[in-house]
């Protein structure tokens, strides 16, 4: 570290310690690069929510096991070996074993949960960037570029002065402050984005064995689609830890605000499903509830994610893809992450840092990664078929005598198309894939369930109760800038720690007198907020991370 003009300069700047961030300082370090990770949890993974199956891709440039070797061993739950879509039609179930799909270019995949798996790799960091004259700091906000004759020169923080660097990583994820500084992403539209939210469930690591037959080095996803969400597009999942189980739904954000669906309830409704009964028992005891918003990389990607000095990674650069029924977006920020660092490498190695962007823009490419995030195919399926008519049309076929004799015709030869990596890459983003097809399949090929369930999921205020805050009085952090219904109203049903008629949430809606007239307006509390910036895109709202260490603490994710 240096100092110049007053302010500290490092070589490198990291801006935020998930995957991506990790990946990238690790890369950074271990190329002698002078890096500083900043962190704003009180702890790396604090903030953090995911699924979360980590996949180890055998096309991928980097896998998190190829930076840090031990994490497999010493930081994720268990192995994930089968992998199963139950398609739901009321208490008609049909199931495909899509394991073949699962391990399509994997050559391994997890499942974990964040706090504990971020918390290790970032002490991991801290000891490789202390060897370069760096570190890893948390409790420390990003807030915005340093610019200097309008060029990036550096971050500024909450908490400390303005910080120098030669390059700035925006590792900072889905609600990048960085990416939305530079000018290379916005909250404009909806459809550009789903919502995670998610339920983690206690288990003893035997009794995880025996409900899902495992042995204790297996482990298993569950997907579940069809009727249970109503028409809102997307789907739910299971996927067993060593001694809990993550459980949850996510769902795209144009459709939840559509269909004035709420999150909790959504997610309820496939906790208390039969299906589930015999895996949940008469036992439930929930020990998290989190949400949080991710890109839906097809629309989202950024070509050229990089801005002068400004490198950005993982969700930061919208590449979280959702291939199918697989969910990818850890590994794909480790990728980013290493190459990143490796264009910043090799740029500087060439005496032209400022070159770093173009070479990552490069090796996005030509490693296959944009590929993967923005398909070809479903630029074509998506022009065709993403229009209400011919979702419309293609549901009434489904639907029709016609249609279910179809599917009843195809019979087991569905469970082979369901498996195919290139159909599940092209899979158009409507009601057909989600909702209807699902829906006939379990109609017509489906075994009724018997198993009655005894699950009673927390009231969402119970939810909210159970979570750790450290509030930050006097300094909101989110602004309502249009408290009326109709441009801030979708965010009462959309958040997921709101409801329209629950009083104890951020978002609350009311009719209220004015010059004798009624006027239905929203009013927002932050204090059980979870940070999942759905309000950012769905209100009217001035939008910004809680300060260093404050707001939510997650301690599963
Ligand atoms: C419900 C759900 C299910 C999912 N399932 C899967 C799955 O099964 N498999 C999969 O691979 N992916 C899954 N994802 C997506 C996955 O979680 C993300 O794609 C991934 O975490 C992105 O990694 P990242 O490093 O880019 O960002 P993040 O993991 O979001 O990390 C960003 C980090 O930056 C920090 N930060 C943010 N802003 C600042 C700031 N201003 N200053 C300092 N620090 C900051 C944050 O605290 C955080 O630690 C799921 C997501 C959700 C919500
Ligand atoms: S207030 Fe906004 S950011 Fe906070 S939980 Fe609700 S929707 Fe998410």
């Amino acid at each position: 570290m240096t100092e110049t003009d007053d302010y500290e300069h490092y070589e490198a700047v990291v801006v935020g310690a998930g995957p991506g961030g990790a990946a990238a300082a690790a890369a950074l370090a271990d190329h002698g690069v002078e890096t500083l990770v900043l962190e704003r949890g009180v702890e790396a993974g604090s903030k953090n929510v995911s699924g979360g199956l980590l996949y180890g891709e055998e096309s991928a440039p980097y896998t998190l096991d190829d930076l840090f070797p031990d994490v497999r061993e010493a930081a994720t739950e268990r192995p994930v070996t089968e992998y199963y879509l139950h398609n739901v039609a009321g208490r008609q179930v049909e199931t495909f074993d899509i394991t073949d799909l699962h391990e399509h270019d994997t050559e391994w995949s997890d499942a974990v949960l964040r706090r504990h798996m971020d918390s290790w790799l970032a002490e991991r960091v801290h000891e490789r960037t202390r060897e370069t004259g760096g570190g890893l700091l948390t409790d420390v906000r990003v807030n915005g570029l340093l610019e200097e004759n309008g060029e990036i020169v550096g971050v500024t923080c909450d908490e400390l002065d303005p910080i120098r660097a030669d390059v700035v990583v925006a590792a900072d994820g889905v609600n990048s402050e960085l990416a939305r500084d530079a000018g290379l992403m916005d909250w404009e539209e909806p459809e550009e984005w789903f919502q995670g939210v998610k339920a983690v469930v206690d288990m003893d690591p035997d009794v995880v064995n025996e409900r899902f037959d495992l042995d204790p080095d297996e482990g298993v996803a569950h997907l579940f689609s069809g009727d249970l969400f109503e028409d809102v597009r997307g789907g739910g999942f299971c996927y067993t830890n060593e001694g809990s189980l993550s459980i949850g739904t996510v769902f795209h954000l144009d459709s939840l605000v559509a269909e004035e669906a709420e999150p909790h309830e959504l997610l309820d409704a496939l906790l208390t499903h039969p299906l589930l009964a015999d895996w949940l028992g008469d036992d439930y005891e929930e020990l998290e509830y989190g949400a949080k918003l991710v890109p839906d990389s097809k629309k989202a990607a950024h070509p050229s994610p990089h801005e002068g000095r400004l490198l950005l990674v993982g969700d930061a650069a919208g590449q979280m893809q959702a291939q199918g029924p697989i969910i990818k977006g850890m590994n794909h920020a480790v990728s980013a992450g290493a190459l990143a660092a490796e264009a910043y490498v090799e740029a500087k190695g060439r005496g032209n840092p400022k070159s770093a962007g173009k070479r990552y823009e490069r090796r996005l490419c030509d490693e296959g990664v944009m590929d993967k995030l923005r398909p070809s195919g479903y630029r074509v399926t998506s022009a065709l078929g993403e229009h209400d008519a011919v979702t419309g049309l293609v549901d009434g076929v489904l639907t029709s005598f016609a249609g279910r004799a179809a599917v009843r015709a195809l019979g087991g030869r569905l469970e082979a198309l369901y498996g195919s990596p290139y159909l599940a890459s092209i899979v158009p983003d409507t009601r057909t894939p989600y909702v209807t097809l699902p829906t006939v399949i379990a109609e017509e090929l489906g075994a009724h369930v018997t198993s009655e369930s005894s699950v009673e999921p927390p009231s969402l205020a119970d939810r909210i109760g159970d979570l750790t805050y450290d509030t930050d009085i006097g300094n909101p952090h989110i602004e309502l800038r249009d408290a009326s219904y109709e441009a801030s109203g979708a965010a009462v049903t959309a958040c997921p720690v709101s409801a329209e008629d629950f009083g104890g949430g951020c978002y609350r809606s009311e009719t209220v007198q004015r010059n004798g007239d009624e006027e239905r307006v929203v009013s927002l509390d932050t204090q059980p907020c979870v940070e999942c910036g759905t309000c950012a895109v769905v209100a009217d709202t001035e939008w910004e991370h809680p300060r260093g260490g404050k707001g939510v603490e997650f301690e599963q994710g």
